[in-house]
C-alpha cells in the first residue's frame, strides 16, 4: 500500500478499497488481508456505531468468523440459544422454534451476542493485520472506474480531500450505501414497513429467562424478548397504528413498556434505545465493473429471523475468494459475476422468510390475531416447529447435476496430536477435497501444481480422526466418498472414488479459468421481483 500527496489531496494505492466498517465491511477486509492483499477501509465515523442492533448469528456465520480469526474468542461475547417461543396475548405458546447444541458449521445453532462487542473483536483483528489499514472519519463522496481499477473520492471530518485508487472496491456502506446511489443501482423494494424501538437493557440482578427468547404475538403491542448477548437482555416493541414515531422514541415510553416486564430504574440500566423501521429490499445487481455490494448494501431484511448481517456476512465470505482470485489475475469476469448469481437468490430466499415472519408478528388488528392464533396453535401446546434450512447456492460456477453442489459443507471435530480441534483450525480454509477413504488420489503434475497453487489440499479423515462421526455421517447420508470444499465452506462437487474427485478438480480449473457459461434468466426475474 502507498500514500503520497499531491496539491491538497492525499492519493492512496491498494488492491480493495471497502468502504464501510460495520460487521461486513470489516469481515471483508480481514479475509482479504490475511490473504496478503492491501486494504483500505473507509469508515465515516470516528468511533465505532454503538445503536442497538442484530443480536443473533447461526452456526455458518460464526464458522466465517472464525475464518476471520476471532473463532478463539467468540463464545467470551455470545451465548447459544437453543429455543425461540412464540406467545398468544394470554401468554399460552403457539410455537417453538430452534435446535440445541452445534449446527453443521461445528458452532452452536443460534448464538445471541452483542454487536459492538463482535465488532470490538474485528477491529483488533483487522489491527494486526499488516496490509490492512482503517480510516475512521472518513467518507466516499464520489467514484471513477477504468479498465484498470477505481479511484474512491473521499474526504475527513476537516474536509481534507482523499483519492483511494484501487483494482477493486467493495460498498459496504449500509443501507443508505453512497456507493450504491453513485452506481445509479436501483433497490427492489418488497413492501414491508413497520416502526419498533428496540431497547438495550442490563439488569442489576441476573434473571433466568426459559425460554431464552420469546416472540409475544399480542396485537395490542408485538413484543419481542430475547438475549442481548451475555448479561443483557433486548426488548422491541412495535410502534402500535394510533401512536406516533415521537410516542415511541423515547427514555421514558423504554421505561413505560419495559414496567409491564417488571424492568424498571431500580433494578435495571437502560444501556440503548432507538427506533427502527423495519424494511425489506435489495439492489437490482451487486456488481457494476470494479465495484460490488455487500452487506446492508446490497440487502435489507426485518430482523425476525436474526439473518440481516449473516446474509452480509455471507456474501463477504463468498466474494472474498473471488476477489482474491481476480487479484492474483486467475479467474475473471465470469467467476466475480457468479457472486451476485450465488447470493443474490439466497439472500431474496431470507428476505421472503422474514417477510412471513414478519405478517405473522407484526398483527395488530384483534380479530385477526384471533384468526391467527387459531390457525397456529389452537391446542394451544407449544408446537415444535424448525426453521426451513436455508437454501443452497446454485450457478454457473457450481456443476448442475451434482445434488450436493451448493450445499454447506459440514464442520466436525477432528483429533490432531492427541488433542481435539475444530477443521478448519487443523486444517485452514481454502479448497479442500475431503475424504474418508485411504484412497490416494493422483492427480497429473499440471492439475496438482494448479491446485496448490490455489492452495488447494487434500485431507484424508480416518475413523480415529473423525472424532465426534461428522463426516462418516455426512458422507453415508451423501452416499459420497469425496466431496471438494470451497473457501467459502459451500460443496463444489462429490464424488464416489478417486477418478471422480480427479474431475471433480478438471471440472473447477475449467469454471474458474474459461467463460461461465449461464442461461439467460437473471438472478432475480422481474416477475420474482
Ligand atoms: C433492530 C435490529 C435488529 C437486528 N438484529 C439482527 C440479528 O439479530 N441478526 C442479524 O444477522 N442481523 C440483525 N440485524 C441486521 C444487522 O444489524 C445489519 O444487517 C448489519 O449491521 C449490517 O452490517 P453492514 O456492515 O452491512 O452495515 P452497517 O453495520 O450499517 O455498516 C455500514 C458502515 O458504513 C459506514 N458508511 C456509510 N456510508 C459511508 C460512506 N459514504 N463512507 C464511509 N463509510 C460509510 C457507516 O458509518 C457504517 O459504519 C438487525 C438490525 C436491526 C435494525
Amino acid at each position: 500500500m502507498t500514500a503520497h500527496r499531491s496539491g491538497g489531496t492525499e492519493r492512496v494505492d491498494c488492491d480493495v478499497a471497502v468502504i464501510g466498517h460495520g460487521p461486513v465491511g470489516s469481515a471483508l477486509a480481514i479475509l482479504l488481508a490475511q490473504h496478503g492483499h492491501t486494504v483500505t477501509v473507509l469508515e465515516r465515523w470516528p468511533v465505532p456505531y454503538s445503536l442497538p442492533r442484530a443480536v443473533h448469528f447461526d452456526d455458518e456465520v460464526a464458522r466465517i468468523l472464525q475464518a476471520c480469526g476471532i473463532g478463539g474468542v467468540l463464545a467470551e461475547i455470545s451465548e447459544p440459544a437453543d429455543v425461540y417461543e412464540w406467545r398468544n396475548a394470554a401468554g399460552l405458546p403457539l410455537a417453538r422454534f430452534g435446535r440445541s447444541g452445534l449446527g453443521p458449521s461445528g458452532w452452536p445453532s443460534s448464538s445471541m451476542f452483542h454487536q459492538p462487542h463482535l465488532e470490538a473483536l474485528l477491529e483488533d483483528r483487522a489491527r494486526d493485520l499488516s496490509t490492512l489499514v482503517l480510516r475512521r472519519g472518513v467518507e466516499a463522496v464520489g467514484l471513477i472506474q477504468t479498465d484498470e481499477g477505481v479511484i474512491i473520492h473521499a474526504r475527513n471530518h476537516a474536509g481534507t480531500a482523499l483519492d483511494i485508487r484501487c483494482r477493486y472496491a467493495v460498498g459496504c456502506d449500509g443501507a443508505n450505501s453512497t456507493i450504491r446511489q453513485l452506481l445509479d443501482i436501483p433497490t427492489i423494494d418488497l413492501g414491508f414497513f413497520y416502526d419498533w424501538l428496540i431497547v438495550d437493557v442490563v439488569l442489576h440482578e441476573q434473571r433466568v429467562y426459559d425460554p431464552i427468547n420469546v416472540q409475544v404475538c399480542d396485537p395490542a403491542r408485538p413484543t419481542t424478548v430475547v438475549s442481548g448477548g451475555p448479561g443483557r437482555r433486548r426488548w422491541e416493541f412495535m410502534r402500535r397504528p394510533d401512536e406516533t414515531l415521537d410516542d415511541l422514541n423515547s427514555t421514558d415510553a423504554a421505561w413505560r413498556l419495559l414496567a409491564a416486564w417488571d424492568v424498571t430504574p431500580d433494578n435495571a440500566t437502560l444501556e440503548r434505545h432507538a427506533v427502527y423501521t423495519f424494511k425489506a429490499c435489495h439492489a437490482a445487481q451487486w456488481r457494476n465493473g470494479r465495484v460490488l455490494l455487500a452487506g446492508d448494501a446490497a440487502h435489507l431484511m426485518p430482523p425476525f429471523a436474526g439473518q440481516g448481517m449473516c446474509s452480509g456476512i455471507r456474501d463477504v465470505a463468498n466474494l472474498a475468494w473471488k476477489l482474491h482470485l481476480a487479484l492474483g489475475g486467475r479467474g475473471g469476469d465470469s467467476v466475480l459475476d457468479s457472486y451476485t448469481e450465488e447470493r443474490l437468490p439466497h439472500a431474496r430466499a431470507v428476505i421472503d422468510f422474514s417477510i412471513e415472519l414478519g405478517k405473522i408478528i407484526c398483527v395488530s388488528d384483534p380479530a385477526e390475531a384471533a384468526a391467527r392464533d387459531e390457525l397456529m396453535g389452537g391446542s394451544f401446546t407449544a408446537i415444535a416447529m424448525s426453521i426451513p434450512p436455508l437454501p443452497p447456492i446454485a450457478g454457473a460456477l457450481l456443476p448442475a447435476n451434482d445434488p450436493v453442489a451448493g450445499h454447506l459443507f459440514p464442520q466436525g471435530m477432528v483429533a490432531v496430536d492427541g488433542a481435539r480441534a475444530r477443521f478448519d483450525d487443523v486444517h485452514g480454509v481454502g479448497w479442500r477435497m475431503v475424504t474418508v477413504t485411504t484412497d490416494r488420489l493422483d492427480l497429473d503434475t499440471a492439475l496438482a501444481e494448479w491446485f496448490d497453487d490455489e492452495s488447494g489440499s487434500v485431507v484424508a479423515i480416518s475413523p480415529d480422526a473423525d472424532v465426534d462421526g461428522t463426516y462418516a455421517t455426512w458422507f453415508a447420508e451423501q452416499r459420497c466418498t469425496w466431496a471438494l470444499q470451497r473457501p467459502d465452506f459451500h460443496v463444489q462437487g462429490a464424488a464416489s472414488d478417486v477418478d471422480g474427485a480427479a474431475a471433480l478438480l478438471v471440472d473447477l480449473r475449467n469454471r474458474l479459468t474459461a467463460p461461465l457459461v449461464r442461461s439467460e434468466e437473471p438472478p432475480i426475474s422481474a416477475s420474482q421481483a
